[in-house]
């Protein structure tokens, strides 16, 4: 009877990748890290689960200020980027038009060309384990490196693994949102903003995308919906009924899906040892109006200072809130 033998190679392990910097995640915080890295004359090796273009639930509002950090141009972006003027606000049964410069793209074009500008070596790999050593950081046994960006968003194994005892999440900080972006003719090309309707911890939107997509959804604090026995999902209901009843969509609405994230805590560790984290990883959404690409962005870069030059990373640093006027506004309105 022959014997039977292991083939070969399952015996021999996989060789290791060495890297100065690893980024375990591709969205707006990593490719922003990674870009200032480059650019600071480091490279870098960007590790994403997801191979790009990717989806990502999110409904692609930019602010100018987050446009600025990116330096991105509009006229060089190769996608769809709109601008609106103005945003239609509807809080209490009041609508008013708030004049104001903000834009909108679409995160399954955005990202990936975020991704591509960075110049950075991107490697599809779903990171699990994280092992620290005297001199950096080995993942999955496979890659070994220096220093360790986190940058996978919410479940970012690098914030599991290295961070949650040092930084652990806040359950009041948490939002939940259930969103869509489709293919839609629409007619209304503002963008709408519904703040607390019928009792919601948060808003509902409708944010026109270029070239006929549309993005919809509906965001809210998770623990103040759970103390009131509510769910998103009654919201979400809500909200396609209003759209519908309003002429703003018509036919039948696919389902959503859903994402949850935090916001700015004020804690400060971002950094423990050589590892860092940044954008949803570090739960740094700001605190008026979820928006979370800016602080991604912010982060990233950061973070790349840092690591290229020394300079002292700090979440204080990130801005915490989008719009000074509207947390004033509210503040009036809930003294
Ligand atoms: C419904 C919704 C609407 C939103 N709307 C807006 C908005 O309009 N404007 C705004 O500014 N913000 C918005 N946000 C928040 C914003 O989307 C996030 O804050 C932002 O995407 C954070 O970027 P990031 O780079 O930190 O993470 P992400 O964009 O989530 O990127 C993380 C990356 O890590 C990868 N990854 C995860 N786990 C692993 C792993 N184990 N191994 C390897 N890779 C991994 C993922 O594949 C992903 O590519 C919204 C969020 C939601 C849920």
């Amino acid at each position: 009877m022959p014997r039977i033998s292991a083939c070969p190679q399952m015996l021999l392990p996989l060789p290791m990748t060495e890297a100065e910097v690893i980024i375990v995640g591709g969205g707006p915080a990593g490719s922003s890290c990674a870009r200032e890295l480059g650019r600071l004359g480091m490279e870098s090796l960007v590790l994403d689960r997801a191979t790009f273009p990717r989806e990502k639930l999110c409904a692609g509002w930019l602010t100018p200020a987050t446009v600025s950090d990116l330096e991105l141009d509009a006229n060089d972006y190769p996608h769809g980027f709109l601008t609106f003027d103005q945003l239609r606000i509807h809080i209490y049964g009041i609508a008013f038009s708030l004049k104001t410069t903000q834009h909108s793209i679409r995160r399954y074009e955005f990202d990936a060309w975020l991704l591509e500008r960075s110049g950075a070596r991107v490697e599809t790999h779903a990171v699990k384990s994280i092992k620290r050593e005297d001199d950096g950081y080995t993942i999955d046994g496979r890659y070994r490196c220096r220093y360790l960006v986190g940058a996978g968003g919410t479940r970012c194994p690098v914030y599991r693994n290295l961070f949650r005892e040092h930084h652990p999440r806040k359950d009041e900080l948490q939002v939940v949102a259930q969103e869509l972006e489709f293919d839609y003719p629409w007619k209304d090309p503002r963008c709408h903003l519904w703040f607390f309707q019928k009792g919601l911890p948060g808003y509902a939107w409708y944010v026109p995308k270029a070239d006929g997509y549309l993005n919809i959804g509906v965001g809210g604090m998770a623990a103040r919906l759970k103390n009131r026995d509510d769910h998103i999902k009654h919201h979400w209901a809500r909200l396609c009924s209003n759209l519908q009843k309003s002429g703003l969509l018509t036919g039948r609405i696919p389902d959503p899906g859903g994402y949850s994230y935090y916001l700015h805590s004020g804690s400060d560790i971002g950094r423990v040892g050589n590892a860092f984290v940044v954008g949803d990883a570090a739960g740094l959404a700001t605190t008026d109006l979820g928006e979370g690409i800016g602080s991604a962005v912010r982060s990233g870069l950061m973070a790349a200072r840092a690591i290229a030059k020394g300079e002292q990373y700090s979440l204080g640093n990130v801005r915490r809130y989008s719009w000074k006027e509207v947390v004033r506004f509210f503040q009036n309105k809930h003294p």
